[in-house]
């Protein structure tokens, strides 16, 4: 694998549309205007895949410039079980996780995994300092494992209520560190800690939605997806937290429309979010760039409710230029609000149709998709797209012996800055 060539591509701003080069892990425009992403525009405009390994074989479209080991690929295939029930006969599932039969294989089960295996193997020069990454849980899972089992320092945010999201075959790396925020804390405050850490000079941002690694690493959901059918979907069908992974499915749809191979669709977003946190549903169904005001004690109390932990995030790149409102604006797209109980009928109706556990989030997809056929949103003989985001992790774990990481530290809700970074610094053996 070493002799793996750099992805040839250049960056460029979706606020006034300046290219620039991948020089130090940029996150944002160097012209600064307005808040807004920027995007990879790569020198290959169709998308062949290649032997590289696992997710790598998409790496025509990855900011990349090496390959890490142990990686899986998004697997997608044709629906028999699920589709015959919905009446659907070209529904698609793009499963991301754990199901060795159907050649899945991402032993954390999660999407978040091709977020990993991108974002840590893209153009780096920041050499030994650590990345910082905060997370609700299933993100913080997929970092630990890549950062761990290729030796890349790393610093893990996450609230302790999430904390039993971080379980792993393997023993933790040294270089793989974990700290909590307290009880109560929800994934905000684990990105406070976070921005507290990136203060440091021996610390650096992994940027979330920011970070076009990680965007288009999400993307290779599309990228199987459109592969295996053979054409762009006239739908897309996935549960959302920030968001980001939708922004990277509009932005791959619009990289095949460039490639010319596989249609002219542009594939409907229909996102889902966990009742009764969804501030991007209400924002959306007034058609408002902005998301609504909302207390931090009513997200608070609305997070503790929600099943699917990992979609609630309270600052979305909703708004941003390039974001989740143009996605949806551009692909006259919809967000769908589910019940707890609605996403766990909807994953033991997969699991038993199917032949695989979701998590909660996955759940939360399928019973949107389950809606959006009860009410007539979708044709019966659409090509369907549905971005199973997480399963197999219940078969994984009955399988396989896990361990349960603990975090180093716990801070509190409101830590005092100098204290964190101090014990920080020391986690790593920093002077
Ligand atoms: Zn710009």
């Amino acid at each position: 694998m070493k002799d793996f060539k750099k992805t040839e591509y250049i960056l460029e701003s979706v606020c006034c549309g300046h290219q620039f080069e991948d020089k130090n892990w940029e996150l944002d425009c160097p012209k600064q205007g307005d808040p807004a992403l920027i995007f990879a525009n790569y020198k290959k405009k169709q998308l062949d895949l290649n032997e590289n390994p696992g997710l790598y074989k998409f790496s025509d479209w990855l900011p990349i410039e090496k390959v890490l080991k142990g990686s899986g690929a998004p697997v997608t295939y044709k629906s028999e079980g699920l589709a015959k029930h919905l009446g659907l006969s070209n529904l698609y599932i793009t499963f991301n996780g754990y199901w060795p039969e159907k050649g899945a294989a991402m032993q954390t089960a999660s999407f978040k995994e091709c977020e990993a295996y991108s974002v840590c193997a893209r153009t780096n020069s920041n050499g030994d300092r650590v990345m910082v990454v905060a997370s609700a849980g299933n993100t913080a899972r997929a970092f630990a494992r890549v950062c761990s089992e290729n030796n890349i320092p790393l610093l893990l945010c996450v609230p302790m209520d999430n904390i039993q999201a971080i379980w792993l075959e393997k023993p933790l790396n040294p270089c793989v560190k974990l700290v909590a925020s307290e009880e109560g804390a929800d994934y905000f405050d684990a990105i406070h800690l976070s921005n507290i850490a990136c203060e440091l000079d021996e610390f650096y941002p992994e940027g979330g939605a920011k970070n076009v690694a990680r965007r288009d690493g999400m993307g290779t959901t599309v990228l199987s997806a459109v592969t295996t059918i053979g054409q762009i979907p006239d739908y897309y069908f996935q549960a959302v937290g920030s968001g980001t992974g939708a922004i990277a499915a509009w932005e791959a749809n619009k990289r095949f429309l460039e490639d010319g191979r596989f249609g002219t669709n542009k594939m409907k977003l229909m996102v889902s979010q966990n009742a009764p946190f969804v501030p991007m549903y209400d924002a959306w169904k007034i058609k408002s760039r902005s998301l609504l005001p909302f207390t931090e004690e009513e997200a608070r109390d609305q997070v503790l409710e929600v099943d699917a932990k990992v979609l609630t995030n309270r600052k979305p790149p909703y708004g941003i230029k390039g974001g989740l409102f143009d996605a949806l604006t551009d692909t006259d797209g919809e967000v769908i609000k589910i019940d707890n109980e609605k996403g766990r009928i909807a994953s033991s109706l997969f699991e038993k149709l199917e032949g695989n556990d979701l998590d909660p989030a996955a759940g939360i997809a399928v019973a949107s998709l389950i809606e959006s056929v009860k009410e007539g949103k979708v044709e019966k003989d659409s090509v369907i797209m549905l971005n199973i985001t997480g399963g197999g992790a219940k078969r994984f774990k009955a399988e396989k012996e896990v361990r349960y990481e603990k975090p180093s530290i716990i801070f509190p809700v409101n830590p005092d800055p100098a204290d964190v970074k101090k014990k920080i610094k020391e986690l790593f053996k920093f002077e």
